[in-house]
């Protein structure tokens, strides 16, 4: 759905233009920005271009020779010289978690203290900047690294801040120091007692240090407030400028629930969510039948969308959580667990279709991958490409159910750096066989399937230069396995460039709006600092992104601070 102006406010424009514009003919026609001597990869279609590319309100009016471009040049155009740099369109996150990126950005990083005096002075200064009262979190000491190897106590945290409760996990997650505000509102007090599994540390005095091992923390954690609508609203900005800074024009989040959606609304409705943002609805019965009631939200200046549903299946690879059709190769008796039934997923799926939501579900195991296949093919009634449903993460899946997929129309939504992450060990928990299908995203193009490509942020680096050299090698920072792990189901640059682009809006229903650099389409691209299509592979990650144009606007340019 786009906005069309009614063509009397076409008109009224126009003569507005006249009045005051002191070009007298074709100022409407003139580009506010034209982007020469560039090198231009547009995605659709293929293949690259160089010359020059204009935009006018907010959208490319133009793709080709220089000559073309300095036609629309007028006397307000801006013009930005590239000097032969690389530019492609925005990069897009079809699978992310942009609140839970601001979350871990605003939390205080504690990794390297040297002193527990200086995790003092880091959390007094991090609680200076933000409203008293207002939850400090910090995460990564190592008691281990100080000269004093025992664990804290909570007094000169205390002592230094007093206003803020403070809630700070050691870098393994297995322990958290607070201080004495949290302890009043959490209810550590002497009376205390420790739970199966885990303790609240205790002075010679008996009373508790502030430290909670293990247990302790879940048994306390379900009194910590939920953040309110306005340290949502906090995360979100620090997020989208990460976000921002990598090259990233839209991204997503896997399921919210209201608050969320409070706060992505509040920010777009001050103009203040300054890139694209498509939210799938968390799995909670109310919230999914007030939504289904309603009907999606669709933005005509696609800036927040709230059309789909994110549900789950199983678990995770790493910790033997996915479900698979045959036991774990180093596990046996143990094929992993499915968190939800195939009859819910159907019936969700049936609800979305009908009321025009997409739904999008983690399978991380081929057993996860044939119970939401199914699931959705009965809430579907058989092929419907034009849902846009999709399969998250689809780590390991039979590959009949790559065929399936594929002839289903539904989209894999799959995350180049689990790849990479998970290739250390994931041989060990699938065996040889079962490694056929797994991060098998050639396979799924190679039936005919459409790969959304994402991170997953923040379980990975929102950086998408990492998720583009993943996908194109197979191997770690330092090029490591030599060749590629599963070398076969490496991608071409321009596949690569397509996941993240094209074929994310497409997952998105944005396809129309953005994701690759067509007349008409949304000027939201990236400037690169070298050329990310034509570097050494493993130059790929350190390709600077100098600028980030969202709508025409930068809204990232290198160098320049926030
Ligand atoms: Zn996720």
């Amino acid at each position: 759905m786009t906005l069309r102006l009614t063509p009397f406010l076409w008109c009224g424009l126009s003569l507005m233009a006249l009045l005051t514009n002191p070009i007298p003919s074709h100022g409407e026609d003139s580009a506010d920005l034209i982007l020469r001597h560039g090198v231009f990869y547009p995605v659709q279609p293929p293949g690259r271009v160089e010359g020059s590319l204009a935009v006018r309100e907010g959208r490319i009016v133009y793709l080709g020779t220089e000559a073309g471009a300095d036609a629309l040049r007028g006397a307000q155009t801006r013009v930005i010289d590239l000097a032969g740099r690389a530019v492609t369109p925005g990069l897009i996150d079809a699978h992310s978690h942009l609140l839970g990126l601001g979350q871990s950005l605003t939390q205080v990083d504690l990794v390297g203290t040297k002193t527990f005096e200086e995790v003092v002075r880091r959390v007094r200064e991090a609680a200076a900047k933000m409203p008293a009262g207002t939850w400090v979190n910090g995460r990564g000491w190592d008691q281990n690294d100080w000269p004093e190897k025992g664990f804290p106590t909570h007094q000169a945290l205390s002592a230094a801040v007093p206003d803020h409760p403070v809630w700070l996990e050691r870098v393994d997650g297995h322990a958290a120091l607070v201080n004495a505000r949290a302890m009043a509102i959490l209810g550590i007090d002497d009376a205390i007692k420790d739970p199966a599994g885990g303790r609240f540390l205790r002075g010679a005095d008996g009373r508790p240090t502030g430290v909670l091992v293990d247990n302790a923390m879940g048994v306390v954690a379900g009194r910590l407030p939920a953040p309110s609508v306005e340290e949502r609203q906090r995360a979100l900005r620090l997020a989208a400028a990460h976000c921002l800074e990598r090259g990233l024009t839209t991204v997503t989040d896997m399921g919210v629930g209201d608050l969320d959606y409070q706060a992505y609304t509040a920010l777009r409705r001050a103009g203040e969510l300054p890139l694209r943002a498509a939210l799938f609805l968390g799995d909670d019965e109310a919230l999914l039948a007030h939504w289904f009631r309603r009907g999606p939200e669709i933005d005509p200046k696609a800036r927040l969308q709230v059309r789909g549903v994110k549900l789950y299946i199983d678990g995770a690879l790493g910790s033997r959580g996915a479900a698979l059709v045959e036991p774990y190769s180093d596990d046996p008796g143990n094929i992993g667990l499915l968190v939800s039934t195939g009859d819910h997923l159907a019936e969700v799926s049936r609800q979305a279709g009908r009321t025009g939501f997409q739904v999008a579900v983690h399978a991380i195991g081929d057993r996860g991958g044939v119970v939401a296949l199914d699931a959705m093919e009965r809430g579907l009634g058989g092929p419907a490409p034009q849902a846009r449903f999709r399969l998250e993460h689809a780590q390991v899946l039979r590959l009949a159910d790559v065929e399936r997929l594929a002839r289903l129309g539904i989209i894999a939504s799959m995350q180049p750096t689990h790849a990479t992450s998970d290739m250390p060990w994931a041989g060990d928990r699938l065996g040889e066989r079962r490694l056929a299908g797994a991060y098998a995203w050639r396979k799924v193009l190679a039936a005919g399937g459409r790969l959304a490509l994402g991170s997953d942020f923040p379980v990975e680096s929102a950086d998408p230069r990492l998720g583009l050299y993943a996908a194109v090698s197979r191997q770690d920072l330092a090029g490591n396995p030599a060749g590629g792990w599963l070398p076969g189901e490496r991608l071409t640059r321009e596949e690569a460039l397509r996941g993240f682009t094209l074929d994310a809006a497409w997952s998105l229903f944005l396809e129309g709006e953005v994701g690759s650099l067509e007349v008409g389409k949304r000027a939201d691209l990236v400037v690169w600092g070298r050329d990310p299509m034509s570097v050494p592979e493993i130059e790929i990650p350190a390709a600077e992104i100098d600028l980030t144009l969202v709508d025409g606007q930068v809204a990232h340019e290198r160098g320049k601070g926030r």
